[in-house]
């Protein structure tokens, strides 16, 4: 796995050398069965808890580790390189808490962010829609204020972590005639309860052990004072600020699958023998061995320069955009290319590689897609650079 480099710090690495025993002991030797099964990995996110992982970003004020986002994006690296599924246990989940703690009032950080941190609520957030995901704008969920309540009306399409989850940041409008759109888009945080029903587990190509679901609200009451932040119209830029987080957690499984990818195919290209010697002497194995090294380095600058401007809280839309369209371009190539090093065995069930060939399509789709992050990297690079 990964050895210490130039970006850690001490206590970063004495955090990721723990990381890395877990993922050794605890994760590795079960991804196979979790996997090919679909079994979601309950005892592997119990120890999730136990090391504070869900509280990684949440402030210590508030029961979290406080961790830098450069730290958790070498965190989330780890965990895909070695089973991307558990990444995704922390990701939405992550962002809902960072939510509340950058837009929360003090009452709701109080109450939920120490939740959040042990893991007794989990969750994520509910923003795609059957008809929409892209233009967020155009959601139905409707949620009508009535006396100190809101009751929420609709449906929500891919949302992760809702069926072993507890808890969502929902994104509703609380105003469906104002103009522009977004003055009526809010986000609440939404527990389970009594007309938040979950409609069906959906079969995905790969990202296999963790719950993606379809869910319908019917008349499901929020109590008002779990309007994120106490004022309405503010759901879209909130969680606007929360899916540039997102970004950089997807930039880094891209990163992840693209280091597990080019890892496999070291070792394999140097113990299979093709015309009397290991294929890694043959050229055209080294031309892809030389551009996937370079891939997966050039994502691993991106993705912690990125996170590092996250952490100073500078502006760093168009950076994690790049950082996030890079990485997971990477990780999709990568896995190609490892595919197309192991012969026959890169198509078998009983190699990583297929794996990681299923899991990467996701990462060019997820927390806006590859093609609006050109468009949003194209957009600031304009505004930047105005003559
Ligand atoms: C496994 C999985 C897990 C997910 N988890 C979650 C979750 O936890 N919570 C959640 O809310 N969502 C989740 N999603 C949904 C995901 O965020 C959306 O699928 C994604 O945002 C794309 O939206 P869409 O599928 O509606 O595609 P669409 O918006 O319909 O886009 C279709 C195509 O059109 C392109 N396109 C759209 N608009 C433009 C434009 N203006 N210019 C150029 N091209 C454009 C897109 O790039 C894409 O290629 C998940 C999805 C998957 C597959």
């Amino acid at each position: 796995m990964h050895t210490a480099n130039a970006y850690d710090t001490e206590q970063e690495q004495l955090i990721l050398d723990m990381l890395d025993r877990f993922l050794a002991v605890e994760v590795q030797p079960h991804v196979h069965k979790l996997e090919h099964d679909d079994i979601y990995p309950e005892e592997i996110v119990e120890k999730m808890k136990e090391m504070g992982l869900f509280g990684c970003l949440i402030s210590p004020e508030y029961g979290g580790l406080g961790l830098s986002t450069v730290t958790y994006a070498k965190i989330i690296e780890r965990m895909s390189a070695v089973w991307m599924s558990i990444s995704g246990i922390i990701n939405s989940h992550v962002i809902m808490a960072m939510t509340v703690q950058r837009n929360g009032t003090e009452e709701q950080k109080r109450e939920f962010l120490p939740r959040f941190a042990t893991g007794e609520l989990r969750g994520g957030v509910g923003l795609t829609e059957p008809d929409c995901g892209t233009d967020l704008q155009a959601i139905r969920t409707v949620a009508r204020r009535q006396g100190d309540k809101y009751v929420v009306n609709g449906a929500k399409m891919w949302i992760t972590n809702s069926m072993y989850g507890n808890c969502l940041a929902l994104l509703v409008k609380t105003d469906t005639q104002a103009n522009p759109r977004h003055r009526g888009m809010s986000l609440l945080i939404a527990e389970k309860g009594k007309g938040f029903i979950v409609s069906k587990k959906l079969e995905k190509l790969g990202y296999k052990g963790i719950d993606t679901c379809a869910l319908n609200f019917d008349d499901y009451e929020v109590d008002a004072s779990r309007l994120i932040g106490g004022v309405e119209g503010k759901g879209l830029q909130q969680i606007l600020n929360g899916l540039e987080l997102g970004r950089i957690n997807v930039a880094a499984r891209g990163l992840g699958v693209a280091q597990a990818a080019l890892s496999e195919a070291l070792a394999y290209s140097q113990t299979r023998k093709t015309f009397g010697k290991p294929i890694c002497e043959h050229q055209a194995i080294q031309l892809k061995l030389g551009e996937m090294a370079t891939r997966t380095e050039a994502s691993r600058l991106l993705v912690y320069s990125a996170a590092a401007a996250y952490d100073k809280g500078e502006r760093c839309d168009a950076e994690a955009g790049m950082a996030k369209f890079f990485a997971t371009e990477a990780g999709m190539e990568n896995a190609l290319e490892a595919m197309r090093i192991f012969g026959g065995y890169g198509y078998s069930k009983e190699y990583n590689v297929e794996r990681l060939y299923r899991d990467a399509p996701l990462l060019l789709i997820g927390e806006g897609t590859n093609e609006m992050q050109r468009i949003i990297i194209a957009k600031q690079m304009i505004e930047r650079n105005r003559v």
